[in-house]
């Protein structure tokens, strides 16, 4: 075991130890641990090669290396503690004790999913009772779930408690009915263990009948109440045999109504994931003799891990010798070390599990069902606001903001060939649009198609309204414009102009103030938008998977079409004008008159003598006049 230790002189002075200190950990397999001043255990990985893997963390930035929880990691890394293991193998296995163990708060953790319910059962105890429980726990006990919504958990134990006769009834309950067995017997919703009418060995039979009813194998089970109903129409009772039978009918009717076939499939279980940001939430369909069962859900606010890794662990988290996982995993994308994985899970299952990232046919259909379950329950389980909140972080950490940008004004232009050129400024608060900040801006000193002069114009007008005292004028803490690089300068040079602060991001002199960028749509060839910011040599390039991304796309649609509303608004206005203003007899009053009345040419053209009579000023001359001079075009 390796240990690295350092005093607390200065955020570069800790940098600078720790990456000298890894210079000295081994090249071999093994695990490591990341602590925090006070040793408590950030987080967990296993390595093939330690120091070439811790390295990464620390080798681009003090960011890290580009994987999402790395940023939030690195600044609190005191200490790495690091253990060597034989093979890789022997590593999967450490990590996944150790992050069992330590619960560190930057793995994935299946205990902080705000999960719905899921149905219990415990078979080590003496007389097993199914229970919906909110929390898995690492009891030994089966659980199983959770189910997508708090309507099919209670959908399951209903038919559970109709189907197999198992106790209901808490420990305290079944004490007390040791000489008279409750209404859930006389119902024949329980065997009543209590008054010894069933013996253990009988009661276990129940148990597994409840395990295959959990598990989605109703053919089976359905084998089973079949043996159990001829068993008791032999020994003549008649009664106990006519319920099974109607519990048979019930499964059946049920199988053939509720679960969708998927013909020639094997035992699978198929994940569809969908995060934005740290938030996350996983579905599982699982599909059992050749039937898709009820989904199950979980989600996560503090989903920190790359894709890989998170799936990889919660596979390791979800699958035990109490809950084996089906022969065969589907998995949206490549999961971390699946090889070593498979081979672990196949061991706890005692037969072969593959985890597979099927591309087409069948199988991808089945990950795209699963994807969109997932965002179903991202939907369901993430508010608005959390999700808004999300975005804003992920702006903040791409664009080095020294805090969160609470408020961002967008700016676009409009013209068609330096026509009617406007503007238009819209405004988010706190992620989502505030209509109250939407302003158009109609343009006064530039003529022709001439887009830099515009949007100086346009922000120079803008800016200096920010000493109002109406608050729809107030600064915002990013303003964002459509373009790139000319159309930022432009707006660097209007801030300059009037003695604007900017902030201005590069790592020597970060500088107070309002912080500006411009978004540029990419070149063939380029994974996602660019953003620029002055001060910054190369656009940041904002990972598709990156809330924050969608919220500065969604924030340039936004202005965009709001400036070309507008200019249509006006391009129509001033050609209605125009079509009007050679009739004798209509000045400029009845034409805004005649335009707020009927709204369009077309509708003045249809309107009839009597109508256009209706607009005040308009006598019967001018409406003859109107309907001649419009009906013949001139
Ligand atoms: S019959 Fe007995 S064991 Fe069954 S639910 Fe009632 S009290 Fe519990």
């Amino acid at each position: 075991m390796n240990g690295l230790h350092h005093g607390q002189t200065g955020e570069e002075k800790r940098l600078s130890q720790l990456r000298t200190d890894l210079e000295e950990l081994p090249r071999r397999p093994g695990v490591y641990l990341m602590k925090d001043a006070s040793g408590a255990v950030l987080y967990v990985g296993k390595a093939e090669d330690l120091r070439a893997r811790v390295r990464q963390y620390f080798q681009r930035s003090e960011k890290g290396d580009g994987r999402f929880h790395v940023a939030f990691l690195v600044p609190r890394i005191q200490d790495v503690e690091v253990i060597v293991t034989t093979s890789p193998r022997e590593a999967l296995i450490l990590e996944d004790t150790l992050i069992k163990k330590h619960q560190p708060r930057y793995n994935v953790r299946l205990k902080d999913d705000k999960s719905w319910l899921s149905m219990r059962l415990d078979p080590k105890e003496k007389w097993p009772r199914p229970t919906l429980v909110r929390r898995w726990k690492d009891d030994g006990a089966r659980y199983f779930g959770p189910y997508l919504d708090e309507l099919n958990s209670r959908k399951v134990q209903r038919l559970l408690s109709r189907t197999v006769p198992l106790r209901t009834c808490s420990d305290a309950v079944f004490r007390a009915h040791s000489e008279r067995p409750c209404i859930e017997h006389q119902m024949g919703r329980c065997a009543a263990p209590c008054v010894g009418y069933i013996n253990r060995v009988e009661y276990a039979k129940l148990v597994d009948e409840a395990v295959l009813l959990l598990e989605g194998r109703t053919r089976t089970l359905q084998g089973r109440l079949k043996e159990r109903m001829e068993a008791a129409s032999a020994e003549l009772r008649y009664e106990d045999a006519g319920r099974i039978r109607d519990n048979i009918r019930l499964l059946q009717r049920l199988g053939e109504r509720q679960s969708a076939q998927v013909p020639g499939l094997s035992d699978r279980d198929v994940f569809g994931l969908h995060r934005e940001g740290q938030l996350a939430a996983v579905t599982i369909l699982p599909i059992r003799e050749g039937r898709m069962q009820d989904v199950r859900a979980f989600d996560f606010r503090s989903a920190l891990e790359e894709d890989d890794e998170f799936l990889g662990r919660l596979i390791a988290q979800i699958y035990s010798p109490t809950v084996p996982a089906p022969g065969e995993i589907l998995v949206p994308c490549a999961i971390d070390d699946s090889k070593g994985r498979a081979e672990l899970l196949s061991e706890v299952a005692g037969r072969r599990v593959r985890i597979v990232q099927p591309r087409r046919g069948a199988g991808k259909r089945l990950i795209d069902i699963a994807r969109e379950n997932a965002q179903v329950r991202f939907r369901a389980a993430h508010s608005r606001a959390e999700r808004a909140e999300q975005a804003l972080f992920g702006i903040q950490r791409a664009l080095h903001m020294d805090r969160l940008p609470r408020r961002i004004e967008c700016y676009d232009n409009s013209n068609i060939q330096g026509s009617d050129p406007v503007g238009a400024m819209v405004t988010f608060k706190d992620g989502v649009p505030w209509k109250k900040g939407y302003r158009t801006f109609q343009i006064k000193g530039v003529s022709g198609p001439d887009d830099y002069a515009t949007m100086k114009e346009v922000l120079l007008r803008r800016l200096k309204r920010s000493t109002s005292d109406d608050p729809a004028w107030a600064l915002p803490e990013l303003i964002l414009i459509d373009g790139g690089r000319g159309q930022l300068a432009q707006v660097v040079a209007v801030c300059h102009e009037i003695g604007l602060a900017l902030h201005r991001s590069d790592a020597e002199a970060p500088t107070a103030g309002v912080h500006l960028a411009a978004i540029a749509k990419p070149r063939p060839g380029e994974p996602t938008d660019k953003v620029y910011q002055p001060g910054r040599a190369n656009p940041v390039a904002l990972r598709a998977r990156n809330p924050g991304l969608h919220l500065l796309q969604q924030l340039r649609d936004e202005a965009h079409r709001f400036a070309v509303r507008y200019h249509r608004k006006r391009r129509t206005k001033r050609t209605l004008s125009s079509e009007l203003d050679s009739i004798p007899g209509v000045g400029p009053a009845t034409r805004k008159r005649l335009l707020r009345h009927f709204g369009s040419i077309q509708r003045i053209r249809a309107a009839s003598l009597t109508d256009l009579g209706q607009v005040q000023g308009v006598g019967p001359r001018t409406a003859e006049a109107i309907q001649r001079s419009l009906a013949t075009g001139s």
